[in-house]
């Protein structure tokens, strides 16, 4: 297959913290111009099957995914999962143990925020508006505090509660490299490196991260996010040809009104690289 292609491998439903159901995100990517797409919800598996049918039934090349939270020293990063079995009873086990760390972690969180912005039924609000009880993000957070007049918007939600050091954010312990990378390819994926443009490594960090990536067997990297700057996608199509990465390429896209990339809306890779679409078929 072409690199021309518009493929979008990185997305979210209402199954994680997207608000779109995986059926009606099948139809918004082909109604885009997506040719070839992937469903990868906060590790979470539900939305696949019906992502899967829809696909089916409007001729859309779909591949499964997920995107699996991991703590490396004192951040998160995250791993993206393609072409991973949803039925694997491992990597269903995992992360099913995962949704109750994360619900422990909400409880905590909603009562951070209501110390700090007197709302008291952050947990109901959250969960009300979660499309999955099992995953309730900090995204689900967000959007009750500005449904409750806090925040205008979820970025200022972020910024003023949610990230880290601000009073709202919970330190988190998620499943480790080896761990997320062991159970993607267990379940027959392949581990693609998300948004690396989004972390705060020293420039040394995290070369030793992309090092510890491929020699865990990690397959690729995101050039083409849509959290991305132009500069990142230089300097992450320089990385993924110095560390052999195949290039990957998502949206990200979670909410027609929040998410700044829609589907299938993105440029191109930069010339030279190996799409790890190449791979998925
Ligand atoms: P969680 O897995 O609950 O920690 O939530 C992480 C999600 O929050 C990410 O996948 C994004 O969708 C969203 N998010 C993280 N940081 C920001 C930010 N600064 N502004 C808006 N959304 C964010
Ligand atoms: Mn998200
Ligand atoms: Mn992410
Ligand atoms: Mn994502």
């Amino acid at each position: 297959m072409s690199d021309a292609i518009n493929a979008d491998l990185h997305c979210h439903s209402l199954v994680s913290d997207g608000t779109l159901a995986p059926a009606v995100l099948a139809r918004r990517a082909r109604d885009n111009g997506v040719q070839l797409w992937a469903l990868t919800d906060h590790d979470e598996l539900g939305g696949l099957a019906e992502a899967a049918q829809a696909c089916a039934e409007i001729g859309l090349d779909f591949v499964t995914g997920v995107e699996v939270s991991v703590s490396v020293d004192d951040q998160t990063v995250h791993v993206v999962g393609l072409g991973v079995d949803p039925s694997h009873e491992g990597l269903r086990t995992q992360l099913r143990a995962m949704s109750e760390g994360r619900d422990a972690r909400a409880h905590r969180i909603a009562e951070a925020l209501r110390e700090h912005t007197g709302v008291e039924d952050a947990y109901a609000g959250a969960s009300r508006l979660a499309g999955n009880p099992a995953l309730i993000s900090r995204t689900h957070f967000a959007r009750h505090l500005v449904e409750r007049g806090v925040c205008s918007n979820t970025g200022e939600v972020f910024s003023r509660f949610l990230t880290p050091g601000k009073p709202g954010y919970v330190e988190h312990a998620w499943a480790t490299l080896e761990q997320a990378l062991g159970w993607i390819q267990d379940a027959g994926g392949l581990a693609v490196l998300a948004h690396p443009g989004r972390y705060r490594f020293t420039p040394q960090r995290e070369r030793e991260l992309l090092t510890r990536f491929v020699d865990l067997g990690g397959t690729g990297i995101e050039v083409v996010t849509g959290s991305h700057s132009a500069a990142d996608w230089r300097k992450y199509a320089a990385l993924a040809g110095e560390f052999g990465l195949r290039a990957s390429r998502g949206s990200d896209f979670h909410c027609p009104r929040e998410s700044r990339c829609d589907l299938g809306r993105l440029p191109a890779l930069p010339q030279g690289l190996r799409p790890i679409w190449d791979l998925l078929h």
